[in-house]
């Protein structure tokens, strides 16, 4: 059963180790499906050697529909994120350096750069520490999450998420490209310059021109 979604979330995890969000078996993948079941990538498992049998499909309650690998150990997480945001249809988790460096001396990515509103929609928050792994990480990405589509874990890493795989990943991509930007600029010494929140709201308008048509 959904042997084409599966290949797609192999697909994505191996974007975000090219990509340098995750190493190893870091992070997982996880996907809402249409019938309400849940998508997941296996624990501890690497995705250059994984097949699309070895995802597990789950019912919202975590209980396996179908599959015989273990699921990812944050799945309470995952499956908390999904039941309160019924806009999210996928989830990815990375430990992405810069975010996790980023999280250790602030307490949010402010919206500074046109990129950032288009690709997560505004500032991205640090949510405090939680234990990785269970239900907890998961309450606090949605208590934290403010409109943004990611949240930093601090001392840990990151939850992107969208409607499909392509806005999640995008998300995590430039989130790690703002991370970067925005801790060379504090390294500087000097102050970081912020947009204000008109030209916040200026860049978040739908544009008709961007892409292709
Ligand atoms: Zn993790």
């Amino acid at each position: 059963m959904y042997e084409k979604e599966r290949q797609e979330l192999i697909d994505c995890a191996l974007s975000m180790e090219a990509q340098g969000l995750i190493v190893q078996s870091g992070g997982n993948v996880s996907r809402r499906m249409p019938c309400g079941n849940i998508l997941m990538t296996p624990s501890a498992m690497a995705y250059g050697s994984m097949d699309p049998e070895d995802l597990v499909l789950m019912n919202p309650d975590g209980k396996i529909i179908e599959g015989t690998r273990r699921p990812s150990s944050d799945h309470q997480a995952l499956l908390y994120i999904f039941k309160h945001m019924p806009q999210v249809n996928v989830i990815l988790h990375t430990h992405q350096p810069y975010a996790v460096a980023l999280s250790l001396v602030a307490d949010e990515l402010p919206a500074c750069t046109t990129t950032l509103i288009d690709e997560l929609q505004g500032a991205v928050p640090v949510a405090p520490f939680t234990r990785s792994s269970d239900e907890g990480m998961g309450i606090s990405v949605v208590t934290h999450c403010n409109g943004s589509l990611a949240v930093i874990l601090k001392h840990h890493g990151v939850m992107a998420y969208g409607k499909d795989p392509e806005q999640a990943l995008s998300a995590a991509i430039y989130l790690e490209e703002g991370c970067k930007g925005y801790l060379a600029a504090l390294a500087t010494g000097r102050p970081v310059a912020r947009l204000s929140a008109e030209q916040v709201a200026a860049e978040s308008q739908e544009r008709g021109y961007y892409g292709q048509p």
